[in-house]
């Protein structure tokens, strides 16, 4: 995600005026004892005894009856056990929220009740913001388990979209729509069938493979990741053909495709500055990571997030998310608090380009990992400024900005698609260079004895970079059945 750049001056001052930290659960999160990451031991255990299984496969079919604001799913997943004897779990926010919604669930061929605790329980893990379903049934290794939920989905009754609303830096993963496991190191092949129901026509961009399919009763889609892929980066929007507008082009290779609200962002600026971008990127991170290539939903305000080959974007954010398809989305970070790497990296890239970036002191200490569990979700604020001078600390150690830059093109083409955490990046940084920056990273990220409060400054930016999914008001006014009142 993005960060703006305002003087510190006129963002206290605005801080002062907008923000109400009242509103902003990023507080709550923040308030984790201070502790060093001894305390959680083996994180790769911890991850397996906490998240239980392993997802091969999501396959989700869809149909959204948009005039009526909800979308049936059926839906499918394949996954191992890490460990026998012990029962799965799964992340699904809309069945959390209201059994009601639930149609049927099938673990294994069994009928379980959603109301019948003794089927299907609703645990916390690391706190409230995150709560999973419990199957109360034992399972084992070494075979593949079947979990097939039908639900509906309701959505806001403000416009005609259906589409991810992904969040890293609060923690928020696709479990608001399909059943999944929501942590970044969570790889799964995704299989979506899209289906809208009424006269009004849409269209569809998303991650990976997305083809239109011929059906006399619906508009209908696929899209398919064609690898397992981080389960929180899979994007889709779907919006009405009218409101909208739509190009594609191939630059550097890339096969581009831009969707955009009707008098809002410029689609010719966005693929002006992929002309230039694009080609930077590959020379010096590597080919484009997504074989598909790019799709974009570009947006006339706000900040974006990155999504597997895709992303919702305004134009000011755009080179941020899209450098995110190589640190982030192809490289993956194995849980939350690891991803301020990612924002690290990006940020590092664009400053270090400026004269006068500083790098991080010597005897800066901080808790931005360990002050999060690595079940935790949602990630430290800090990645964006202290996060980048950290690796400008390396940079300067290697001797030069290319150095560190080729040093991210060799953990890129060896790491993709092998979820990694802090301690692992320090130690391919030890492989590549002979650099030891174990005892420097301890200390700039797993000690400092401060509870990371954000300040109001921080709580500003982090306000502002969330995407402003809004149409033009004058795409809200010419439908009357839209509720008004609640636009965001
Ligand atoms: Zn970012």
């Amino acid at each position: 995600m993005w960060k703006f750049r305002f003087s510190i001056l006129l963002v206290l001052v605005l801080s002062l005026i907008y923000c109400n930290p009242g509103e902003i659960d990023y507080n709550q999160e923040v308030k984790i004892e201070p502790t060093s990451d001894e305390n959680y031991g083996d994180v790769a255990q911890l991850l397996k005894d906490t998240f239980r299984i392993d997802i091969k496969k999501i396959s989700v079919d869809m149909v959204y009856f948009p005039e009526s604001f909800y979308v049936n799913c059926e839906t499918e997943i394949v996954f191992t056990m890490f460990k026998d004897d012990t029962k799965p779990i799964i992340h699904l926010q809309p069945v959390l929220a209201d059994q009601r919604l639930v149609d049927s669930i099938l673990l294994n061929g069994e009928s379980l009740d959603a109301y019948n605790r003794s089927d299907v329980d609703f645990i916390e893990i690391d706190g409230p913001n995150q709560k999973v379903l419990e199957f109360q049934r034992i399972l084992n290794t070494g075979i593949e388990h079947r979990l097939k939920i039908s639900y509906r989905k309701n959505l806001t009754n403000n416009y005609y979209m259906f589409a991810t609303e992904v969040s890293d830096l609060y923690g928020n993963g696709n479990e608001t729509i399909f059943p999944t496991i929501n942590r970044p190191g969570e790889l799964a092949l995704h299989k979506l069938r899209f289906r809208v129901s009424g006269d009004m026509k849409f269209r569809l961009i998303g991650s990976g493979l997305v083809q239109k399919i011929e059906n006399d009763d619906y508009q209908e889609w696929t899209l398919d990741t064609e690898r397992e892929m981080a389960s929180y980066t899979v994007m889709f929007v779907l919006l009405p053909e009218d409101d909208t507008l739509y190009e594609e082009k191939a630059i550097d290779g890339v096969d581009v495709r831009i969707m955009a609200f009707k008098n809002d962002a410029s689609i010719d600026t966005a693929f002006s500055t992929l002309a230039s971008w694009l080609p930077e990127l590959r020379t010096n991170l590597g080919p484009f990571p997504m074989k598909r290539g790019l799709s974009i939903m570009l947006m006339g305000s706000g900040g974006g997030m990155e999504y597997y080959g895709g992303t919702i974007s305004s134009l000011w954010a755009l080179e941020h998310e899209i450098f995110h398809m190589y640190y982030a989305c192809s490289t993956v970070p194995a849980t939350y608090r690891d991803s301020w790497l990612d924002e690290a990296v990006n940020e590092w890239y664009e400053n270090s380009a400026l004269p006068n970036f500083n790098s991080i002191n010597d005897d800066y200490s901080s808790n931005i990992v360990s002050g999060r569990s690595p079940i935790g979700i949602g990630f430290d604020g800090r990645a964006y400024n202290e996060g980048a001078q950290i690796l400008e600390h390396i940079a300067v150690n290697m001797g030069s900005r290319q150095a560190m830059i080729d040093f991210l093109k060799y953990v890129h083409e060896n790491y993709s698609f092998k979820p990694f955490t802090t301690i692992e990046f320090v130690q391919y940084l030890k492989d590549y260079s002979g650099l030891d920056y174990e005892d420097n990273f301890k200390k700039w990220l797993f000690s400092g004895e401060t509870v990371n409060k954000t300040s109001s400054t921080q709580n500003y930016n982090i306000k502002k970079h969330q995407v402003n999914f809004i149409p033009p008001q004058s795409i809200i006014d010419k439908y009357e059945n839209l509720n008004k009142g609640v636009v965001k």
